[in-house]
Protein backbone atom coordinates (compact mmCIF):
# COMPACT_ATOMS: atom_id res chain seq x y z
CA UNK A 1 0.00 0.00 0.00
CA UNK A 2 1.58 3.23 -1.47
CA UNK A 3 1.55 5.80 1.46
CA UNK A 4 0.28 9.77 -0.69
CA UNK A 5 1.63 12.82 0.98
CA UNK A 6 -0.84 15.06 2.06
CA UNK A 7 -1.60 18.14 -0.42
CA UNK A 8 -0.17 20.58 2.83
CA UNK A 9 2.43 18.83 2.55
CA UNK A 10 3.76 18.39 -1.18
CA UNK A 11 2.73 22.15 -0.89
CA UNK A 12 5.56 22.94 1.65
CA UNK A 13 8.18 21.01 -0.43
CA UNK A 14 7.66 22.45 -3.54
CA UNK A 15 10.12 24.83 -5.13
CA UNK A 16 8.27 28.46 -5.84
CA UNK A 17 9.85 30.55 -8.30
CA UNK A 18 9.77 34.78 -7.22
CA UNK A 19 6.91 36.13 -8.65
CA UNK A 20 8.82 38.58 -11.38
CA UNK A 21 9.97 35.00 -13.00
CA UNK A 22 6.01 34.17 -13.41
CA UNK A 23 5.12 37.57 -14.28
CA UNK A 24 7.56 37.33 -17.13
CA UNK A 25 6.83 34.26 -18.40
CA UNK A 26 2.95 35.23 -18.29
CA UNK A 27 4.28 38.21 -20.55
CA UNK A 28 3.18 40.92 -18.37
CA UNK A 29 6.16 44.08 -17.96
CA UNK A 30 6.62 45.59 -14.60
CA UNK A 31 4.78 48.22 -14.90
CA UNK A 32 1.93 45.77 -15.76
CA UNK A 33 1.86 43.85 -12.09
CA UNK A 34 2.79 44.26 -8.44
CA UNK A 35 4.15 42.17 -5.61
CA UNK A 36 2.29 41.32 -2.51
CA UNK A 37 4.95 39.42 -1.25
CA UNK A 38 7.37 36.83 -2.93
CA UNK A 39 5.41 35.11 -4.36
CA UNK A 40 2.21 36.54 -5.04
CA UNK A 41 1.18 40.00 -7.03
CA UNK A 42 -2.08 41.71 -8.29
CA UNK A 43 -2.24 42.83 -11.99
CA UNK A 44 -3.13 45.55 -13.08
CA UNK A 45 -6.49 46.67 -15.41
CA UNK A 46 -3.92 48.30 -17.45
CA UNK A 47 -3.24 44.32 -19.44
CA UNK A 48 -6.27 44.72 -20.69
CA UNK A 49 -6.06 47.56 -22.77
CA UNK A 50 -2.73 47.06 -23.88
CA UNK A 51 -3.02 43.49 -25.03
CA UNK A 52 -6.16 44.67 -26.70
CA UNK A 53 -5.20 44.12 -30.44
CA UNK A 54 -3.83 40.71 -28.94
CA UNK A 55 -5.66 37.64 -30.58
CA UNK A 56 -7.37 35.78 -27.85
CA UNK A 57 -6.47 32.35 -26.54
CA UNK A 58 -8.62 28.99 -26.86
CA UNK A 59 -11.30 29.57 -23.71
CA UNK A 60 -11.56 25.64 -22.16
CA UNK A 61 -14.06 24.97 -19.35
CA UNK A 62 -13.78 22.74 -16.75
CA UNK A 63 -17.10 21.08 -14.67
CA UNK A 64 -18.11 17.87 -13.32
CA UNK A 65 -20.79 15.80 -12.34
CA UNK A 66 -22.95 15.96 -9.38
CA UNK A 67 -20.13 15.96 -6.28
CA UNK A 68 -19.78 14.21 -3.47
CA UNK A 69 -19.27 15.86 0.05
CA UNK A 70 -15.19 16.09 -0.72
CA UNK A 71 -15.29 17.34 -4.55
CA UNK A 72 -14.81 15.36 -7.55
CA UNK A 73 -10.97 17.29 -8.50
CA UNK A 74 -12.25 20.06 -10.89
CA UNK A 75 -9.44 22.45 -9.48
CA UNK A 76 -7.61 19.62 -9.36
CA UNK A 77 -7.61 18.58 -12.97
CA UNK A 78 -8.02 22.75 -13.77
CA UNK A 79 -4.39 22.53 -12.27
CA UNK A 80 -3.11 19.38 -13.91
CA UNK A 81 -4.58 20.12 -17.73
CA UNK A 82 -2.75 23.78 -17.47
CA UNK A 83 0.57 21.75 -15.97
CA UNK A 84 -0.11 19.61 -19.36
CA UNK A 85 -0.44 21.86 -21.96
CA UNK A 86 2.47 24.03 -20.46
CA UNK A 87 4.41 20.64 -20.53
CA UNK A 88 3.27 20.74 -24.72
CA UNK A 89 4.37 23.47 -25.56
CA UNK A 90 2.23 25.67 -25.31
CA UNK A 91 1.64 28.84 -23.07
CA UNK A 92 -0.99 28.05 -20.90
CA UNK A 93 -2.62 30.26 -18.35
CA UNK A 94 -4.85 29.14 -15.34
CA UNK A 95 -8.01 30.79 -14.26
CA UNK A 96 -9.78 29.93 -11.24
CA UNK A 97 -11.74 31.10 -7.77
CA UNK A 98 -10.38 32.18 -4.64
CA UNK A 99 -11.35 30.12 -2.11
CA UNK A 100 -13.53 30.77 0.67
CA UNK A 101 -13.05 30.43 4.78
CA UNK A 102 -16.66 28.67 4.80
CA UNK A 103 -15.66 25.32 3.48
CA UNK A 104 -11.71 25.89 4.32
CA UNK A 105 -12.69 25.31 7.88
CA UNK A 106 -15.96 23.40 7.20
CA UNK A 107 -15.79 19.97 5.25
CA UNK A 108 -15.02 20.46 1.93
CA UNK A 109 -11.53 22.13 2.09
CA UNK A 110 -9.67 24.95 0.34
CA UNK A 111 -10.06 25.55 -3.39
CA UNK A 112 -6.15 25.24 -4.65
CA UNK A 113 -6.13 21.56 -6.22
CA UNK A 114 -4.71 18.74 -4.76
CA UNK A 115 -1.97 16.21 -4.92
CA UNK A 116 0.49 17.40 -7.78
CA UNK A 117 -2.11 19.48 -9.03
CA UNK A 118 -1.83 22.79 -6.91
CA UNK A 119 -1.90 26.55 -7.16
CA UNK A 120 0.87 27.70 -4.49
CA UNK A 121 1.08 29.10 -1.87
CA UNK A 122 -1.31 26.85 -1.12
CA UNK A 123 -1.80 28.03 2.74
CA UNK A 124 -1.93 31.58 2.08
CA UNK A 125 -4.43 31.57 -0.79
CA UNK A 126 -6.63 29.31 0.88
CA UNK A 127 -6.74 31.65 4.65
CA UNK A 128 -6.63 35.58 3.51
CA UNK A 129 -4.79 35.42 0.12
CA UNK A 130 -3.96 39.03 -0.97
CA UNK A 131 -7.38 40.09 1.29
CA UNK A 132 -9.90 40.24 -1.93
CA UNK A 133 -12.81 38.63 0.04
CA UNK A 134 -11.72 41.00 3.61
CA UNK A 135 -12.68 43.96 0.54
CA UNK A 136 -16.21 42.50 -0.56
CA UNK A 137 -16.72 41.41 3.60
CA UNK A 138 -16.08 45.15 4.06
CA UNK A 139 -17.73 47.10 1.23
CA UNK A 140 -21.21 44.43 1.78
CA UNK A 141 -21.48 45.03 5.47
CA UNK A 142 -20.31 49.03 4.87
CA UNK A 143 -23.56 49.30 2.73
CA UNK A 144 -25.37 47.15 5.82
CA UNK A 145 -24.12 50.40 8.26
CA UNK A 146 -25.15 53.15 5.60
CA UNK A 147 -28.55 51.51 5.20
CA UNK A 148 -28.99 51.44 9.28
CA UNK A 149 -27.65 54.88 10.00
CA UNK A 150 -29.90 56.23 6.88
CA UNK A 151 -33.14 55.17 9.23
CA UNK A 152 -31.57 56.48 12.42
CA UNK A 153 -31.35 59.76 10.79
CA UNK A 154 -34.32 60.15 9.55
CA UNK A 155 -35.06 57.99 6.57
CA UNK A 156 -35.76 60.68 3.95
CA UNK A 157 -35.54 57.79 1.50
CA UNK A 158 -38.81 56.26 3.43
CA UNK A 159 -37.32 52.92 3.29
CA UNK A 160 -39.64 49.93 4.99
CA UNK A 161 -37.42 48.47 7.69
CA UNK A 162 -39.27 45.30 7.39
CA UNK A 163 -38.72 45.71 3.66
CA UNK A 164 -34.55 45.42 3.34
CA UNK A 165 -33.25 42.83 1.12
CA UNK A 166 -29.60 43.86 1.61
CA UNK A 167 -28.03 41.24 4.49
CA UNK A 168 -24.49 41.55 6.10
CA UNK A 169 -21.57 39.18 5.25
CA UNK A 170 -18.95 36.85 6.78
CA UNK A 171 -16.21 34.78 4.94
CA UNK A 172 -17.15 31.58 7.68
CA UNK A 173 -20.10 29.30 7.93
CA UNK A 174 -22.31 30.09 11.13
CA UNK A 175 -25.83 29.21 11.17
CA UNK A 176 -26.27 31.02 14.13
CA UNK A 177 -26.00 34.66 12.17
CA UNK A 178 -28.75 33.52 9.66
CA UNK A 179 -31.52 35.04 11.78
CA UNK A 180 -30.69 37.93 13.87
CA UNK A 181 -32.69 41.15 15.45
CA UNK A 182 -30.34 44.28 15.32
CA UNK A 183 -31.04 47.82 17.09
CA UNK A 184 -31.34 46.75 20.42
CA UNK A 185 -31.36 48.71 23.32
CA UNK A 186 -33.14 52.05 22.71
CA UNK A 187 -33.56 55.01 20.32
CA UNK A 188 -29.48 56.37 20.42
CA UNK A 189 -28.73 52.29 18.95
CA UNK A 190 -30.19 53.23 16.12
CA UNK A 191 -33.85 50.91 14.28
CA UNK A 192 -34.62 47.93 15.96
CA UNK A 193 -35.20 45.24 12.85
CA UNK A 194 -34.72 41.95 11.66
CA UNK A 195 -31.87 40.68 9.72
CA UNK A 196 -29.72 37.89 9.22
CA UNK A 197 -25.74 37.21 7.63
CA UNK A 198 -24.80 35.66 4.76
CA UNK A 199 -21.44 33.99 3.48
CA UNK A 200 -19.56 36.51 1.71
CA UNK A 201 -19.64 34.36 -1.26
CA UNK A 202 -22.93 34.38 -1.97
CA UNK A 203 -22.91 38.75 -1.51
CA UNK A 204 -24.11 40.26 -4.25
CA UNK A 205 -20.89 42.68 -4.06
CA UNK A 206 -19.00 39.10 -5.46
CA UNK A 207 -21.22 38.61 -8.75
CA UNK A 208 -20.55 42.44 -9.26
CA UNK A 209 -16.63 42.07 -8.50
CA UNK A 210 -16.40 38.83 -10.68
CA UNK A 211 -18.76 40.48 -13.73
CA UNK A 212 -17.49 44.23 -13.94
CA UNK A 213 -15.39 45.02 -17.15
CA UNK A 214 -13.25 47.93 -14.85
CA UNK A 215 -13.77 50.41 -12.32
CA UNK A 216 -16.51 52.45 -13.92
CA UNK A 217 -18.07 49.72 -15.08
CA UNK A 218 -17.49 48.50 -11.19
CA UNK A 219 -19.01 51.55 -9.66
CA UNK A 220 -21.73 51.74 -12.23
CA UNK A 221 -22.99 48.31 -11.10
CA UNK A 222 -22.60 48.85 -7.65
CA UNK A 223 -24.93 52.23 -7.80
CA UNK A 224 -27.84 49.79 -9.13
CA UNK A 225 -27.90 47.41 -6.12
CA UNK A 226 -31.26 47.01 -4.71
CA UNK A 227 -31.11 47.26 -0.98
CA UNK A 228 -34.98 46.93 0.05
CA UNK A 229 -37.98 48.80 -0.57
CA UNK A 230 -40.03 51.67 0.88
CA UNK A 231 -43.05 51.84 2.56
CA UNK A 232 -45.15 52.12 -0.77
CA UNK A 233 -42.84 49.28 -2.30
CA UNK A 234 -40.96 51.67 -4.56
CA UNK A 235 -37.06 50.09 -4.78
CA UNK A 236 -34.29 51.78 -3.57
CA UNK A 237 -30.83 51.53 -4.49
CA UNK A 238 -27.17 52.05 -3.80
CA UNK A 239 -27.03 55.00 -5.65
CA UNK A 240 -30.64 56.81 -3.72
CA UNK A 241 -27.96 56.41 -1.04
CA UNK A 242 -25.10 57.79 -2.91
CA UNK A 243 -22.21 55.61 -1.54
CA UNK A 244 -21.41 53.85 -4.95
CA UNK A 245 -18.05 55.86 -4.85
CA UNK A 246 -17.10 54.70 -1.28
CA UNK A 247 -17.97 51.23 -2.19
CA UNK A 248 -16.12 51.33 -5.00
CA UNK A 249 -13.33 52.86 -3.40
CA UNK A 250 -13.32 49.86 -0.64
CA UNK A 251 -12.97 47.53 -3.61
CA UNK A 252 -9.97 49.29 -5.83
CA UNK A 253 -7.35 47.11 -5.14
CA UNK A 254 -9.61 44.01 -5.10
CA UNK A 255 -10.62 44.25 -8.52
CA UNK A 256 -7.32 43.61 -9.77
CA UNK A 257 -6.47 40.27 -10.81
CA UNK A 258 -3.80 37.75 -8.61
CA UNK A 259 -0.85 36.01 -9.96
CA UNK A 260 0.35 33.03 -8.72
CA UNK A 261 1.85 29.78 -9.88
CA UNK A 262 1.15 25.79 -9.98
CA UNK A 263 3.83 23.78 -8.13
CA UNK A 264 5.45 23.13 -11.67
CA UNK A 265 4.79 27.18 -12.17
CA UNK A 266 2.25 27.53 -15.21
CA UNK A 267 1.14 31.04 -14.23
CA UNK A 268 -2.32 31.17 -12.47
CA UNK A 269 -4.42 34.14 -12.26
CA UNK A 270 -6.66 33.40 -9.46
CA UNK A 271 -9.79 36.14 -8.53
CA UNK A 272 -12.78 36.48 -6.80
CA UNK A 273 -14.93 32.96 -5.75
CA UNK A 274 -18.71 32.97 -5.68
CA UNK A 275 -20.31 29.35 -4.51
CA UNK A 276 -22.11 27.93 -7.49
CA UNK A 277 -25.31 26.38 -5.70
CA UNK A 278 -25.92 30.14 -3.98
CA UNK A 279 -24.06 32.54 -7.04
CA UNK A 280 -22.72 32.44 -10.21
CA UNK A 281 -19.81 30.15 -9.64
CA UNK A 282 -17.32 31.34 -11.73
CA UNK A 283 -14.04 33.48 -10.86
CA UNK A 284 -13.66 37.03 -12.75
CA UNK A 285 -14.82 38.14 -16.56
CA UNK A 286 -11.08 40.34 -15.47
CA UNK A 287 -9.11 37.44 -15.05
CA UNK A 288 -10.35 35.13 -17.58
CA UNK A 289 -10.45 37.94 -20.20
CA UNK A 290 -6.37 38.34 -19.22
CA UNK A 291 -5.81 34.57 -18.90
CA UNK A 292 -7.60 34.79 -22.92
CA UNK A 293 -5.40 37.36 -23.76
CA UNK A 294 -2.16 36.21 -21.75
CA UNK A 295 -2.51 32.89 -23.32
CA UNK A 296 -2.77 30.27 -25.97
CA UNK A 297 -5.11 28.11 -23.66
CA UNK A 298 -7.17 29.88 -20.99
CA UNK A 299 -7.85 26.65 -18.70
CA UNK A 300 -10.86 27.84 -16.32
CA UNK A 301 -13.65 26.26 -14.08
CA UNK A 302 -16.42 26.70 -12.86
CA UNK A 303 -18.23 25.34 -8.94
CA UNK A 304 -19.90 21.91 -8.69
CA UNK A 305 -21.45 20.45 -11.46
CA UNK A 306 -22.46 21.28 -14.86
CA UNK A 307 -25.91 21.99 -13.63
CA UNK A 308 -24.91 24.87 -11.29
CA UNK A 309 -21.38 26.70 -12.21
CA UNK A 310 -21.84 24.98 -16.10
CA UNK A 311 -24.58 26.36 -16.84
CA UNK A 312 -24.33 29.56 -15.18
CA UNK A 313 -20.52 29.85 -16.70
CA UNK A 314 -22.32 29.16 -19.81
CA UNK A 315 -25.75 31.24 -19.97
CA UNK A 316 -24.23 34.33 -17.58
CA UNK A 317 -20.73 34.94 -17.42
CA UNK A 318 -19.92 33.91 -21.03
CA UNK A 319 -22.84 36.74 -21.99
CA UNK A 320 -21.42 39.50 -19.34
CA UNK A 321 -17.77 39.13 -20.70
CA UNK A 322 -18.50 38.36 -24.28
CA UNK A 323 -16.64 35.03 -24.01
CA UNK A 324 -17.15 31.78 -26.66
CA UNK A 325 -15.95 28.91 -24.83
CA UNK A 326 -13.67 26.11 -27.07
CA UNK A 327 -13.81 22.88 -25.17
CA UNK A 328 -15.24 21.56 -22.15
CA UNK A 329 -13.56 19.11 -19.59
CA UNK A 330 -16.87 17.51 -17.39
CA UNK A 331 -14.51 15.71 -14.51
CA UNK A 332 -15.88 12.59 -13.32
CA UNK A 333 -14.83 9.86 -10.64
CA UNK A 334 -15.77 6.44 -9.52
CA UNK A 335 -16.82 6.80 -6.11
CA UNK A 336 -19.62 9.77 -7.02
CA UNK A 337 -20.69 7.22 -9.98
CA UNK A 338 -20.99 5.08 -7.28
CA UNK A 339 -22.79 7.21 -4.77
CA UNK A 340 -25.01 7.71 -7.88
CA UNK A 341 -25.82 3.84 -8.11
CA UNK A 342 -27.17 3.98 -4.86
CA UNK A 343 -23.67 3.48 -2.61
CA UNK A 344 -23.60 5.12 0.67
CA UNK A 345 -20.83 7.28 1.27
CA UNK A 346 -18.88 4.81 3.71
CA UNK A 347 -18.45 2.20 1.08
CA UNK A 348 -17.55 4.32 -1.69
CA UNK A 349 -13.83 2.50 -1.70
CA UNK A 350 -15.13 -0.69 -2.21
CA UNK A 351 -15.40 -2.07 -5.75
CA UNK A 352 -19.21 -1.84 -6.91
CA UNK A 353 -19.27 -2.96 -10.32
CA UNK A 354 -23.09 -2.63 -11.16
CA UNK A 355 -23.13 0.79 -8.92
CA UNK A 356 -20.99 2.20 -11.10
CA UNK A 357 -23.11 1.11 -14.48
CA UNK A 358 -26.41 2.68 -12.32
CA UNK A 359 -24.60 5.88 -11.56
CA UNK A 360 -23.11 6.00 -14.84
CA UNK A 361 -26.74 8.24 -16.09
CA UNK A 362 -25.82 11.28 -13.87
CA UNK A 363 -22.62 11.77 -16.31
CA UNK A 364 -24.84 10.64 -19.32
CA UNK A 365 -27.24 13.86 -18.26
CA UNK A 366 -24.09 16.44 -17.48
CA UNK A 367 -23.02 15.13 -21.01
CA UNK A 368 -26.07 15.64 -22.52
CA UNK A 369 -26.43 19.53 -21.34
CA UNK A 370 -22.34 20.28 -22.77
CA UNK A 371 -24.27 19.33 -25.76
CA UNK A 372 -27.52 21.45 -25.47
CA UNK A 373 -24.65 24.35 -25.67
CA UNK A 374 -23.47 23.54 -28.60
CA UNK A 375 -19.59 22.66 -27.04
CA UNK A 376 -17.50 19.78 -27.84
CA UNK A 377 -16.48 17.92 -24.49
CA UNK A 378 -13.97 15.31 -23.16
CA UNK A 379 -14.66 13.61 -20.10
CA UNK A 380 -11.80 12.92 -17.53
CA UNK A 381 -12.01 10.70 -15.41
CA UNK A 382 -10.35 11.74 -12.13
CA UNK A 383 -8.23 8.62 -11.04
CA UNK A 384 -8.15 7.95 -7.15
CA UNK A 385 -5.41 4.81 -6.54
CA UNK A 386 -8.31 2.63 -4.92
CA UNK A 387 -9.97 2.43 -8.41
CA UNK A 388 -10.06 -1.07 -9.80
CA UNK A 389 -9.12 -2.24 -12.76
CA UNK A 390 -11.85 -3.96 -13.55
CA UNK A 391 -13.97 -0.51 -12.32
CA UNK A 392 -11.74 1.53 -14.90
CA UNK A 393 -12.46 -1.12 -17.61
CA UNK A 394 -16.35 -0.72 -17.30
CA UNK A 395 -15.71 3.31 -16.83
CA UNK A 396 -14.08 3.31 -20.48
CA UNK A 397 -16.51 1.02 -21.79
CA UNK A 398 -19.72 2.65 -21.11
CA UNK A 399 -18.02 5.93 -22.43
CA UNK A 400 -17.14 4.15 -25.48
CA UNK A 401 -21.24 2.80 -25.57
CA UNK A 402 -21.87 6.42 -25.67
CA UNK A 403 -19.39 7.73 -28.24
CA UNK A 404 -17.79 9.93 -25.54
CA UNK A 405 -14.01 11.15 -25.44
CA UNK A 406 -12.44 10.15 -22.21
CA UNK A 407 -9.20 10.28 -20.41
CA UNK A 408 -7.59 8.50 -17.89
CA UNK A 409 -6.87 11.79 -15.88
CA UNK A 410 -3.79 10.95 -13.12
CA UNK A 411 -2.61 14.93 -12.56
CA UNK A 412 -3.34 14.63 -8.51
CA UNK A 413 -0.55 11.65 -8.68
CA UNK A 414 1.85 12.81 -11.44
CA UNK A 415 1.13 16.50 -11.88
CA UNK A 416 1.00 17.51 -15.75
CA UNK A 417 2.68 14.58 -16.55
CA UNK A 418 -0.78 12.77 -15.77
CA UNK A 419 -2.65 14.89 -17.90
CA UNK A 420 -1.06 14.89 -20.90
CA UNK A 421 -3.53 12.41 -22.83
CA UNK A 422 -6.33 14.66 -21.92
CA UNK A 423 -3.97 17.56 -23.32
CA UNK A 424 -3.72 16.26 -26.43
CA UNK A 425 -7.21 15.26 -26.39
CA UNK A 426 -8.21 18.49 -26.42
CA UNK A 427 -6.59 20.09 -28.71
CA UNK A 428 -7.72 17.09 -31.13
CA UNK A 429 -10.95 18.18 -30.23
CA UNK A 430 -10.82 21.79 -30.51
CA UNK A 431 -8.99 21.41 -34.27
CA UNK A 432 -11.05 18.86 -35.54
CA UNK A 433 -14.58 20.32 -34.20
CA UNK A 434 -15.68 23.91 -34.24
CA UNK A 435 -17.58 24.87 -31.45
CA UNK A 436 -21.31 26.16 -32.61
CA UNK A 437 -21.99 27.75 -28.87
CA UNK A 438 -25.18 28.94 -27.91
CA UNK A 439 -26.93 29.45 -24.70
CA UNK A 440 -29.85 28.15 -23.41
CA UNK A 441 -32.41 30.95 -23.34
CA UNK A 442 -33.12 34.38 -24.25
CA UNK A 443 -32.78 37.58 -22.15
CA UNK A 444 -35.80 38.45 -23.72
CA UNK A 445 -38.03 35.42 -22.47
CA UNK A 446 -39.86 36.30 -19.06
CA UNK A 447 -38.06 35.22 -16.23
CA UNK A 448 -40.39 32.00 -15.85
CA UNK A 449 -39.37 30.72 -19.23
CA UNK A 450 -35.88 31.10 -18.17
CA UNK A 451 -36.33 29.16 -15.29
CA UNK A 452 -38.60 27.04 -17.11
CA UNK A 453 -35.56 25.97 -19.62
CA UNK A 454 -32.93 25.87 -17.38
CA UNK A 455 -34.62 23.79 -15.13
CA UNK A 456 -36.06 21.01 -18.70
CA UNK A 457 -32.93 21.36 -20.39
CA UNK A 458 -30.22 21.16 -17.75
CA UNK A 459 -31.40 19.39 -14.40
CA UNK A 460 -34.52 17.24 -16.75
CA UNK A 461 -37.14 18.19 -14.63
CA UNK A 462 -40.66 17.86 -16.06
CA UNK A 463 -42.69 20.76 -13.81
CA UNK A 464 -41.84 24.20 -12.06
CA UNK A 465 -43.87 25.01 -8.74
CA UNK A 466 -43.81 28.42 -7.09
CA UNK A 467 -44.48 29.51 -3.93
CA UNK A 468 -47.04 32.37 -3.45
CA UNK A 469 -44.51 34.86 -2.63
CA UNK A 470 -42.31 33.48 -5.39
CA UNK A 471 -45.39 33.95 -7.87
CA UNK A 472 -45.80 37.57 -6.60
CA UNK A 473 -42.31 38.58 -7.20
CA UNK A 474 -42.37 37.06 -11.08
CA UNK A 475 -45.29 39.98 -11.53
CA UNK A 476 -43.60 42.41 -9.45
CA UNK A 477 -40.13 42.22 -11.22
CA UNK A 478 -41.34 42.28 -14.55
CA UNK A 479 -43.03 45.35 -13.90
CA UNK A 480 -40.29 46.68 -12.65
CA UNK A 481 -38.06 46.08 -15.74
CA UNK A 482 -36.18 43.67 -14.47
CA UNK A 483 -37.36 40.38 -16.77
CA UNK A 484 -34.78 40.61 -19.24
CA UNK A 485 -32.08 39.75 -17.09
CA UNK A 486 -30.65 36.22 -16.81
CA UNK A 487 -31.80 33.43 -13.70
CA UNK A 488 -28.88 32.25 -11.43
CA UNK A 489 -30.63 29.52 -10.12
CA UNK A 490 -29.58 28.81 -6.52
CA UNK A 491 -29.94 24.62 -5.77
CA UNK A 492 -28.20 21.76 -4.53
CA UNK A 493 -25.01 20.70 -5.57
CA UNK A 494 -25.99 17.08 -5.07
CA UNK A 495 -28.82 16.63 -6.79
CA UNK A 496 -29.80 17.42 -10.51
CA UNK A 497 -33.16 17.83 -8.53
CA UNK A 498 -33.48 20.49 -5.74
CA UNK A 499 -33.50 17.48 -3.38
CA UNK A 500 -30.32 16.50 -2.20
CA UNK A 501 -31.53 12.91 -1.73
CA UNK A 502 -32.64 12.51 -5.30
CA UNK A 503 -29.11 10.98 -6.74
CA UNK A 504 -28.70 9.66 -10.22
CA UNK A 505 -30.59 10.96 -13.06
CA UNK A 506 -34.13 11.64 -11.36
CA UNK A 507 -36.54 11.84 -13.93
CA UNK A 508 -40.48 13.60 -13.67
CA UNK A 509 -39.99 15.84 -10.70
CA UNK A 510 -40.68 19.06 -9.94
CA UNK A 511 -38.13 21.99 -8.91
CA UNK A 512 -39.57 24.27 -6.35
CA UNK A 513 -38.79 27.77 -6.36
CA UNK A 514 -39.31 29.31 -2.93
CA UNK A 515 -38.10 32.86 -3.45
CA UNK A 516 -36.81 35.33 -6.20
CA UNK A 517 -34.17 38.21 -5.25
CA UNK A 518 -33.38 41.09 -7.94
CA UNK A 519 -29.91 41.11 -7.78
CA UNK A 520 -29.74 44.09 -10.39
CA UNK A 521 -25.83 45.37 -10.03
CA UNK A 522 -24.79 41.83 -10.85
CA UNK A 523 -27.56 41.68 -13.67
CA UNK A 524 -29.59 38.74 -12.70
CA UNK A 525 -32.08 37.70 -10.86
CA UNK A 526 -31.58 34.92 -8.60
CA UNK A 527 -34.06 32.02 -7.90
CA UNK A 528 -33.92 30.04 -4.76
CA UNK A 529 -35.34 26.20 -5.04
CA UNK A 530 -35.81 23.78 -2.44
CA UNK A 531 -34.26 24.65 1.29
CA UNK A 532 -30.50 25.38 -0.20
CA UNK A 533 -28.85 28.26 2.20
CA UNK A 534 -27.45 31.21 1.69
CA UNK A 535 -25.54 31.10 4.63
CA UNK A 536 -24.01 26.98 5.04
CA UNK A 537 -23.41 25.83 8.68
CA UNK A 538 -20.66 23.53 9.95
CA UNK A 539 -20.11 20.09 10.31
CA UNK A 540 -19.81 18.07 13.85
CA UNK A 541 -16.20 17.36 12.53
CA UNK A 542 -14.85 20.31 10.57
CA UNK A 543 -11.92 20.39 8.96
CA UNK A 544 -10.56 23.02 11.55
CA UNK A 545 -10.14 20.44 14.34
CA UNK A 546 -7.26 18.73 12.32
CA UNK A 547 -5.29 22.31 12.01
CA UNK A 548 -2.55 23.57 13.42
CA UNK A 549 0.49 25.97 13.07
CA UNK A 550 4.13 25.35 14.50
CA UNK A 551 6.84 28.11 16.05
CA UNK A 552 8.09 28.72 12.32
CA UNK A 553 4.55 29.83 11.52
CA UNK A 554 4.18 26.48 9.06
CA UNK A 555 0.44 25.25 8.39
CA UNK A 556 -1.00 22.40 8.72
CA UNK A 557 -4.57 20.05 8.53
CA UNK A 558 -5.13 22.07 5.51
CA UNK A 559 -6.28 20.47 2.41
P1 LIG B 1 -13.45 20.22 -6.79
O1 LIG B 1 -12.72 21.35 -7.43
O2 LIG B 1 -14.19 19.39 -7.77
O3 LIG B 1 -14.27 20.62 -5.64
P2 LIG B 1 -10.83 19.54 -5.77
O4 LIG B 1 -9.95 19.57 -6.96
O5 LIG B 1 -10.81 20.70 -4.84
O6 LIG B 1 -12.34 19.23 -6.20
O7 LIG B 1 -10.50 18.20 -4.98
C1 LIG B 1 -11.14 17.90 -3.77
C2 LIG B 1 -10.20 17.12 -2.86
O8 LIG B 1 -9.97 15.82 -3.41
C3 LIG B 1 -8.82 17.75 -2.70
O9 LIG B 1 -8.46 17.70 -1.34
C4 LIG B 1 -7.90 16.89 -3.54
O10 LIG B 1 -6.61 16.81 -2.99
C5 LIG B 1 -8.58 15.55 -3.52
N1 LIG B 1 -8.36 14.81 -4.77
C6 LIG B 1 -8.65 15.23 -6.02
N2 LIG B 1 -8.31 14.30 -6.93
C7 LIG B 1 -7.79 13.26 -6.23
C8 LIG B 1 -7.26 11.98 -6.62
N3 LIG B 1 -7.21 11.62 -7.88
N4 LIG B 1 -6.82 11.16 -5.63
C9 LIG B 1 -6.89 11.54 -4.33
N5 LIG B 1 -7.38 12.73 -3.91
C10 LIG B 1 -7.82 13.57 -4.84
Amino acid sequence: NTVFKTDIEIAMEAELKPIDQIAEKLGITEEEWEPYGRYKAKISLDVLKNKADLPDGRLILVTSINPTKAGEGKSTVTVGLGDALSQLGKKAVIAMREPSLGPVMGVKGGATGGGYAQVLPMDEINLHFTGDIHAITTANNALAAFIDNHLHQGNDLNIDPRKIIWKRVLDMNDRALRQIVIGLGGPKQGVVREDGFDITVASEIMAILCLAKDLDDLKERLGKIIIGYTYEDKPVSVSDLKVEGALTLLLKEALKPNLVQTVEHTPSIIHGGPFANIAHGCNSVIATKMALKLGDYCVTEAGFGADLGGEKFLNIKTAAGDLKPDAVVIVATLRALKLHGGVPAEDLKEENLAAIEEGFSNLVKHCETISAFGLPFVIAMNKFSGDTEKEIALFLQLCEKHQYTCSLTEVWEKGGAGGLDLAQKLEKLIEETSSSFKRLYNNTDLISEKISKITRIVYGANRVEYSKEARRQLMQFEDEGWGKLPVCMAKTQYSLSDDPSQIGRPEEFTIHIRKLKPSIGAGFIVALTGDVMTMPGLPKKPAALQMDVDAKGNAAGLF
